[in-house]
């Protein structure tokens, strides 16, 4: 089973504090440490680059392309969805596609919304990625959670309706009648890492993929005490959660890929294609966790 790794590509401060952070260069050094870790195990990702920061550090998104990576759209400015008006979000994600045209020649086929943010509220933007000629998407968290999810979306890969774009969401257990995070940003630093081991394992012996995602400054110990001797408002208690294990994320994230197999978003979707195929033939809506069209209603 090929599971999907997936990197988001942006700045601690711009992704966390404010959208209207500068972006440092700590993106840049943090990058090369997610390149080299991807190289030594051997995995090929998908990379959701921000317009904002490949505009700042235009040497970015080549090399990426040219270590085999798979690009994919998270916007321009990491400004979340459900805060911005339609023709806002169009816009953003517009100039995103532009900047990655313009920089390494190709139209993604992939998109991220920042923070996952296209929950219940922000549905509207589906057609707009659709029509913005994208493929998949992995934006939907199939959880409760405070600031993000669908709690009833569905937890594999689906159709939306009236449209070819397909959402993977990122990976969940469901346990005690709800799902859980279990893989991914600050649930790989703090969780137990037996966690994520067995819940990849049920995932994928029931016959799914999983997505994991990172970010790239979640490997780099000491930096958010950077940002705040640079002047950032920081609160010690989110300096604290923020940073806490940032030490053990790199190694988890090589041994997961000991045991499981990897691939970019667009690979463990071929991978799947066959079976999802067949699926929608009969299927229109239905809302249990084989669905493959989903009526969000
Ligand atoms: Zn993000």
């Amino acid at each position: 089973m090929l599971n999907a790794m997936t990197v988001d590509l942006e700045d601690w401060g711009q992704a966390v504090l404010h959208p209207g952070h500068k972006i440092t260069s700590r993106v840049a050094a943090n990058l090369d440490r997610v390149l080299t870790l991807l190289d030594r195990v051997g995995v090929r990702a998908t990379f959701f680059v921000l317009g904002s920061v490949c505009e700042a550090f235009p040497r970015l998104l080549p090399t990426i392309r040219d270590a085999g990576h798979e690009i994919g759209s998270h916007g321009y400015g990491h400004e979340l969805v459900y805060r911005m008006t339609p023709a806002r979000f169009a816009a953003d994600v517009r100039r995103s596609i532009q900047v990655i045209e313009a920089q390494i020649g190709q139209r993604p086929a992939a998109y991220r919304a920042p923070a996952f943010s296209i929950t219940r509220d922000s549905l509207w933007a589906v057609p707009i990625l659709a029509g913005l000629g994208f493929r998949y998407s992995s934006s939907v968290f199939p959880i409760a959670g405070r600031r993000y999810g669908i709690a009833d979306a569905p937890r594999f890969p689906y159709r939306w309706p009236n449209c070819e774009l397909i959402e993977f969401p990122p990976a969940t257990v469901h346990l005690l009648g709800r799902n859980w995070p279990v893989c991914g940003g600050g649930y790989t630093r703090l969780l137990p890492a037996g966690i994520m081991t067995r819940a990849l394992r049920r995932i994928n012996r029931a016959g799914h993929p999983a997505v994991i995602y990172f970010h790239p400054y979640e490997l780099a110990p000491g930096e958010v005490a950077a940002f705040r001797r640079e002047g950032s408002r920081i609160s010690w208690r989110r300096q604290l959660t923020q940073e806490l294990w940032r030490s053990r994320v790199a190694d988890r994230l090589a041994r997961l890929c000991d045991e499981f197999a990897f691939g970019t978003l667009g690979e463990a979707l071929a991978s799947i294609a066959p079976a999802l195929k067949e699926q929608s033939a009969g299927l229109d809506s239905q809302q249990d966790d084989d669905t493959l069209v989903w009526a969000a209603s």
